[in-house]
C-alpha cells in the first residue's frame, strides 16, 4: 500500500537522496517527488495516482513537483495558508488546500497530521493499515542521525512537541524523506528528542558559564568536527537559544545570551 522510491537529489541529508511515497488509497496520492524517475513514472502511471502533495517545500523534496503535476494531470495539494510558499518553491500553483488535523479528501483513510518545526509548514501523512497506524514523516525523524531545525525557519519547541505528538500516535511505522524506514517509531522518536535536549542542556550551561554569543556557544557544545557545517551549527543553537527564551531559561536579544540576572 505504501511503496518507496528513492530518488538522487543531491541533498546535504547523508544519504544523498530523497524518498518519494506512492500510497495506494483511494485515489492515490504520490508525496515528495523530488526528482524525474523511470520507475517513479511507471509507478504513477502503473497505479493510476491521482493527487500529489509535499511533506515540506524544501528544494530537496520538490524537484519534479511540476514534472509530475503536469505529466499526469495530479491534483496538487498545498497546505492551507501556504500556497504562495509552494508555488514559490514548486514553480506551480496547488489546485486545492488541505487543512492539518482533517482527512486528505483523496479517498481511503489518509489523515493530515500537523508537525512543525523542521519547516514552518511542515506535516506527515497518517495512513490506517489493518488496525494500526503509519506515518509518511519527511524530515520529523531518521532512522540514524538527525535532521537539521536551524533558525529562523527552523522552531525547536514546536519540532519537540511534533516529535511529541507522532510518538503519541503509537504507529507501527515511520516513512521519513531520507534513508531507511523506521521499524520502532518509538525508540526513534525518543532518541531524537534525548538527542536535542542533551544539546539543548550544554547550552543552558554554557550561558551560565558565560559564553554569550552563538560563535562561542558552538565551539563550547559540539565536541564533533563541524568543519563545513558551522553554519548548521549556528542556526542550530540559535534555535536552541530562542525556545530557552521563550521559555524563560535564558535572555537573548538575537546578538548575545545570557542567564537571568545576569
Ligand atoms: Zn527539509
Amino acid at each position: 500500500m505504501v511503496t518507496r522510491i528513492s530518488l538522487e537529489t543531491g541533498t546535504t541529508a547523508p544519504t544523498g537522496s530523497t524518498n518519494a511515497y506512492l500510497i495506494e488509497a483511494g485515489e492515490g496520492l504520490v508525496i515528495d517527488p523530488a526528482a524525474q524517475s523511470p520507475r517513479l513514472d511507471t509507478v504513477i502511471q502503473e497505479r493510476d495516482i491521482s493527487h500529489l502533495a509535499l511533506t515540506h517545500h524544501h528544494p530537496d523534496h520538490v524537484g519534479a513537483v511540476s514534472h509530475y503535476a503536469t505529466e499526469y494531470d495530479l491534483t496538487v495539494w498545498a497546505r492551507y495558508g501556504r500556497t504562495t510558499e509552494f508555488a514559490n518553491a514548486t514553480g506551480i500553483e496547488p489546485d486545492r488546500q488541505f487543512v492539518v488535523g482533517e482527512p486528505l479528501p483523496v479517498g481511503g483513510d489518509l489523515q493530515v497530521v500537523d508537525t512543525p518545526g523542521h519547516a514552518p509548514e511542515h506535516v506527515s501523512f497518517a495512513v490506517e493499515q489493518s488496525g494500526s497506524t503509519i506515518l509518511i514523516t519527511g524530515d520529523l525523524a531518521l532512522a540514524s542521525g538527525s535532521v537539521v531545525v536551524g533558525a529562523p525557519e527552523g522552531d525547536m519547541r514546536a519540532y519537540l512537541s511534533s516529535l511529541r505528538r507522532i510518538r503519541a500516535m503509537k504507529p507501527m511505522r515511520l516513512y521519513p524523506g531520507h534513508g531507511p524506514v523506521i521499524d520502532e517509531p518509538q525508540k526513534v522518536c525518543d532518541r531524537l528528542i534525548a538527542h536535542r535536549l542533551a544539546r539543548e542542556a550544554k547550552i543552558k550551561i554554557a550561558v551560565a558559564a558565560g559564553h554569550r554569543t552563538v560563535d562561542a556557544l558552538v565551539d563550547d557544545v559540539y565536541e564533533k568536527d563541524i568543519s563545513g557545517v558551522e553554519y548548521l551549527a549556528k542556526a542550530t543553537v540559535r534555535a536552541h537559544l530562542e525556545k530557552l527564551a521563550v521559555e524563560g531559561h535564558v535572555v537573548w536579544d538575537g546578538q548575545h545570551a545570557r542567564v537571568h540576572g545576569d
